[in-house]
C-alpha cells in the first residue's frame, strides 16, 4: 500500500495555511505602504497649493504696497492724478528691474486708461480692474497673452476722492522660481490649447520653465504620462510617472483668472529616492513574509521529521510483532526511540508499550506452543495414565484394520473393565479410584509385548490392541495373562483393595469391521464376562448383541412397568424351626408381565443391574415393603420382621441410609423389625466399606442377614469381620442335605459355628418335612422354603395369614 506520512500531510496542510496568512499579511502591509505613498503624495500636493497661494498673494501683496505708499508721497496732501502719472512714470525702471514689472495702467473710475506703461490694457483684465474699483480692495490674477504674466490691481484714492486703479503686470518667473525652491519641485507652465478639464494629457505642451535643463525634463515628463491620463486627474490627485529611468510626481494647478483657462502650472517632484526607499520597504516586506514561510516550513519539518521517523518505524515494527518476528521487533525498536525522559514524548511512550506488548506476546506465543504441545499430546494421551487415549486408539485400530490380511494374521480387541472399581470410587473418593487406575494401568502394561497397543478410555476401561493374531488360543492366553496380573490385591495407602478385571474380546482377520465396530463388540463382550463374576473373559459372538437388545429392550419395559404398576411383592413367611412360629416375611419382586405373565427376578434382575432404573426399583421394593411391616403390625401381626434384600448398587448408594431412616419415620415402624439382606459377594468385594455401610444401617436400628451364605469363596473367619445378624444358608446346601454327606456336615457345622458366634441362623429353601426336621434337630433357628409356604402375593397376603396363622404359629399343611 502507498502512503503518505502523517507528518507530511500535516505539513503540506500547514504550508497551506501559513501562505495564505502570510500572502494576506504582505498584501495587507504591502496596501499600507502603497497608500502611505500616496498619502505622501497627496500631501505634497496640498502643500504645493498652499504654497502657491501664499506666495502669489506675497508678490502681489507687494506690489500693491508700494502702490499705497504713493498715495502719501505729496507731503500731506492728497495725490494728484497728474503726480501720480509722475510718480508711475518715473518708477518704471524701478518697477522693472525691481520686481520685474512690464506693464502699468492708471485707470479711473470710468474705466478709462489714463496711463499706460507697456502695452495696451487687455480687455480681459477689466472685468478685475471694474471689481477693484467697486469694491476697493487690491486684486490679484494671472493674465495670459504670449507668455503667461502675473496681475496686480490696487486701488489708490487721489485728490478729489476720486479712486483709481493701478494695474501691474509682473513675470511669473520670480514666483516660480520661489515656489520651485519652496517646494523642492521642479515647475514650468504649461498650457493646454483646449479649454476643457477632461481632456488628455497628451494634449499638453510646454509654455514655459526656469532653465533649459528643466525644459528638457519636463519635456520628457509630459511625453512619458501614460496615455490615458486626463487633466482632470493631474489637476485632483496628481500622477506618478517615470521617465528617463526616474520616477517622478507630477501634479498641475490651474492658473485662476478667466482668462488664464488652460494654463496650468506643473509641479514635478522628483521621487526617486522615496520611490526607492518604498520599493525596499515593500521588498523587505515580501522577503519577511517569505522568509516567515520558509523558517517556518523548515521548522516544522525538521520537528515533523522525528515524529514522522518514529511513526514509520512503529508502522514498520507492529506488523513484525504480527508475524511473530520478535527479534527484529526488537532491534528496531531500539533504534527508534529514546529511551531518556528529557527528550522522549508520546511516541516514544507508544514505543516502549509496544515493546512491552512485544514482550507480553512473546512469552504469550511461547506459552502458546508449549500449551499447544500438551493439547496435542492431551487429545492423543490420557492424562493419568499416559496411556494412548481413544482418539489415539481408534485411529490405530483403523490404521491396523486397513492392512489386515490373512497371512500376517487378525487383530484382536481386548476391552477390560475393573470389577468392583465403582465401589472403590465410592466409598474412598476419587484419589484413590485413580491410584487404583494407575496401578491397574502398569500391571496390564506389564504384561503385553512390545507390538501391543494399551490405551485407556477413561474411568476404569481400558482397551488393548493385539496385532498378528492367528488363533483364539493365543488372544486366551493373553487374557489370562492380564487377569493373573489382578490375582494380588492392591495396597494402596495402607487399604487393600480386591480388584479384578472383565475382559471382552474382539477378534477380526479381515478387514472388513471398523474401530467403532470392534470396541463394541469388545464392550459388549466385557458386560457378558462381568455377568461371570469377576476374573473373566469373553468372545464376543453374535447372540451377544441379541442379547444386549434384549436388555435395553427391558430397561425400557421396565420403565413402562414401574409407570403401570406391573411389579408388586411377594412375601415368603420365615418361622421358627422349634415353636413353628411366624418370625418374619421376605419380600420378593415380581413383574407381571402383560405379554410374557409373571417374570420371575432372576430374569430380569441381572439384565437390569447395571442400569439406572435398578435403583428405582430398588427403592420401590424398600418402601413397599416396609409400608406392608407397619400394615402387619395394624392387622395384629406385631413383631414380624421383613426381611428385604439389597442388590450391590443399592448397598453402595449413598442416600440408603437417609433414605432407609425417611421410610421408618414416615410409616413409624419399629426398625429393628427390618432386616436387610447381603450377599456374600456384595459384601466382601469391599470389606472396609462393606463394615462402614453395615454399621451405619445397624446404628438405625435394623438387622443385617448375609444371604446365600456359602456359595462365595469367604470363610467364616472372614464373615467374622463383618457386623451381622442372621446367616441365611444357601438353598443349595439345604437340597443336597439329605442325599450327600458333605452338604449335611456344612450346614451342620456352619449352623453349630454361626451359633457359637452368638449370630441367628435361617435355612432357606426347605422344601421337605425332613429337611425341617432335620435343620431343627441341628439346632438351626428358623427356616424358610417352598414346604412352609411360596412367595405370597402381596394382594392376597392378609386372605392367606388369616388360615395360616393360629396364634402367632404357622400351620403346616403338610403332615411333619
Ligand atoms: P433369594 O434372595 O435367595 O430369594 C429366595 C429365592 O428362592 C426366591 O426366588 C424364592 O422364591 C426362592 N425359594 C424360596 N423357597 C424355595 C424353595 O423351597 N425351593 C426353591 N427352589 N426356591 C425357593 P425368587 O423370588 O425368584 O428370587 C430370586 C432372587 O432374586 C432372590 O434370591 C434375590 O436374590 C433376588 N430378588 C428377589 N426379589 C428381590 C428384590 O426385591 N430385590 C433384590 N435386590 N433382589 C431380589
Ligand atoms: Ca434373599
Ligand atoms: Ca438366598
Amino acid at each position: 500500500m502507498r502512503r503518505l506520512s502523517i507528518s507530511y500531510k500535516v505539513l503540506f496542510v500547514m504550508l497551506i495555511m501559513v501562505s495564505i496568512v502570510c500572502t494576506l499579511v504582505v498584501g495587507l502591509l504591502l496596501k499600507q505602504s502603497s497608500s502611505q505613498e500616496h498619502e505622501i503624495n497627496q500631501s505634497l500636493f496640498a502643500r504645493d497649493v498652499t504654497r502657491y497661494h501664499q506666495l502669489q498673494s506675497l508678490l502681489g501683496d507687494r506690489l500693491s504696497v508700494w502702490v499705497e505708499s504713493l498715495k502719501h508721497q505729496g507731503e500731506g496732501e492728497t495725490l494728484t492724478e497728474a503726480q501720480l502719472q509722475l510718480q508711475l512714470q518715473r518708477s518704471s525702471d524701478f518697477l522693472l528691474l525691481q520686481w520685474d514689472v512690464s506693464s502699468v495702467w492708471l485707470i479711473n473710475e470710468l474705466g478709462e486708461v489714463n496711463f499706460s506703461e507697456g502695452m495696451l490694457l487687455p480687455d480681459s483684465l477689466r472685468p478685475m480692474v471694474m471689481q477693484t474699483l467697486q469694491q476697493g480692495r487690491p486684486q490679484q490674477g494671472v493674465y495670459c497673452g504670449n507668455f503667461c504674466e502675473m496681475v496686480v490691481s490696487t486701488p489708490i484714492m487721489l485728490a478729489g476722492g476720486k479712486t483709481y486703479a493701478v494695474v501691474m503686470t509682473t513675470s511669473l518667473q520670480e514666483l516660480l522660481a520661489l515656489l520651485s525652491e519652496a517646494s523642492q519641485a521642479e515647475l514650468a507652465l504649461v498650457r493646454q490649447p483646449d479649454t476643457e478639464v477632461g481632456y488628455q494629457s497628451s494634449r499638453l505642451y510646454l509654455n514655459s520653465t526656469l532653465s533649459d535643463k528643466q525644459s528638457l525634463m519636463m519635456r520628457g515628463v509630459l511625453r512619458d504620462l501614460p496615455k490615458q491620463t486626463t487633466i482632470k486627474r493631474l489637476i485632483t490627485r496628481g500622477i506618478e510617472v517615470v521617465s528617463g529611468n526616474n520616477a517622478y510626481y507630477a501634479m498641475l494647478l490651474p492658473l485662476f483668472n478667466s482668462n488664464a483657462n488652460g494654463h496650468y502650472v506643473m509641479f514635478v517632484h522628483d521621487i526617486d529616492d522615496r520611490k526607492r526607499t518604498f520599493k525596499i520597504q515593500k521588498l523587505i516586506i515580501f522577503l519577511g513574509g517569505l522568509g516567515l514561510v520558509l523558517t517556518f516550513v523548515v521548522s516544522m519539518f525538521v520537528l515533523l521529521r522525528r515524529y514522522s521517523q518514529k511513526l514509520e518505524a512503529l508502522s514498520n515494527m507492529l506488523p513484525l510483532l504480527a508475524n511473530k518476528r520478535f527479534d527484529e521487533f526488537k532491534e528496531q525498536n531500539k533504534r527508534s526511540f529514546f529511551r531518556n525522559q528529557w527528550f522522549s514524548d508520546e511516541l516514544d511512550v507508544l514505543g516502549s508499550a509496544a515493546e512491552e506488548l512485544a514482550e507480553k506476546l512473546e512469552t504469550l506465543d511461547q506459552q502458546v506452543t508449549v500449551n499447544t504441545a500438551k493439547l496435542e499430546k492431551m487429545a492423543m494421551f490420557d492424562s493419568l495414565t499416559g496411556l494412548p487415549n481413544r482418539n489415539m486408539m481408534t485411529f490405530q485400530i483403523n490404521k491396523l484394520l486397513a492392512s489386515v490380511n490373512r497371512e500376517k494374521g487378525g487383530i484382536a480387541l481386548l476391552f477390560i473393565d475393573l470389577d468392583n472399581f465403582k465401589k472403590v470410587n465410592d466409598s474412598h473418593g476419587h484419589h484413590f479410584g485413580d491410584e487404583v487406575v494407575k496401578v491397574a494401568s502398569e500391571r496390564l502394561s506389564r504384561a503385553l509385548r512390545e507390538s501391543d497397543l494399551i490405551s485407556r478410555f477413561g474411568g476404569d476401561e481400558f482397551v488393548i490392541l493385539l496385532n498378528h493374531v492367528e488363533t483364539n488360543e493365543q488372544v486366551e492366553s493373553v487374557a489370562k495373562k492380564l487377569t493373573a496380573e489382578f490375582v494380588e490385591p492392591m495396597c494402596i495407602a495402607e487399604h487393600t483393595f480386591y480388584i479384578t478385571i472383565s475382559i471382552g474380546i474382539a477378534f477380526v482377520r479381515d478387514s472388513k469391521s471398523n474401530a467403532l465396530e470392534m470396541m463394541r463388540h469388545a464392550d459388549t463382550a466385557m458386560y457378558e464376562a462381568k455377568l461371570l463374576r469377576g476374573s473373566s473373559y469373553r468372545f464376543f459372538d453374535a447372540n451377544m448383541n441379541k442379547k444386549v437388545m434384549r436388555q435395553v429392550e427391558l430397561e425400557s419395559e421396565a420403565q413402562i412397568a414401574m409407570k403401570e404398576q406391573q411389579f408388586f411383592l411377594a412375601l415368603q413367611p420365615q418361622i421358627s424351626l422349634k415353636t413353628l412360629k411366624l418370625v418374619g416375611f421376605e419380600a420378593l419382586l415380581r413383574w407381571r408381565h402383560p405379554q410374557r405373565g409373571l417374570v420371575s427376578p432372576g430374569e430380569f434382575l441381572p439384565l437390569l443391574e447395571h442400569t439406572p432404573m435398578m435403583a428405582e426399583l430398588d427403592f420401590w421394593v424398600m418402601e413397599q415393603a416396609i409400608m406392608l411391616l407397619s400394615e402387619l403390625r395394624t392387622r395384629g401381626y406385631p413383631g414380624v420382621k421383613m426381611a428385604i434384600n439389597l442388590s450391590a448398587a443399592q448397598f453402595a448408594n449413598e442416600s440408603l441410609q437417609p433414605y432407609l431412616t425417611e421410610l421408618i419415620a414416615k410409616y413409624s415402624v419399629d426398625a429393628s423389625l427390618i432386616e436387610l439382606e447381603l450377599t456374600e459377594t456384595v459384601l466382601v468385594a469391599d470389606i472396609e466399606r462393606a463394615v462402614q455401610v453395615i454399621q451405619q444401617i445397624r446404628s438405625l436400628g435394623c438387622q443385617i442377614a448375609v444371604d446365600d451364605f456359602g456359595t462365595g469363596y469367604s470363610s467364616l473367619t472372614y464373615l467374622r469381620s463383618i457386623p451381622s445378624d442372621i446367616i441365611k444358608i444357601d438353598r443349595s446346601f439345604i437340597a443336597g442335605m439329605m442325599e450327600a454327606g458333605t452338604d449335611r456336615n456344612i450346614v451342620d457345622s456352619t449352623i453349630s459355628m454361626v451359633r457359637k458366634m452368638g449370630l441367628e441362623v435361617i435355612a432357606e429353601g426347605i422344601e421337605t418335612a425332613a429337611q425341617l426336621n432335620q435343620l431343627h434337630s441341628m439346632q438351626c433357628q428358623y427356616g424358610q422354603g417352598y414346604f412352609i409356604s411360596k412367595p405370597i402375593e402381596q394382594q392376597v397376603l392378609w386372605q392367606v395369614l388369616q388360615s395360616q396363622v393360629i396364634n402367632g404359629r404357622w400351620v403346616l399343611l403338610h403332615n411333619t
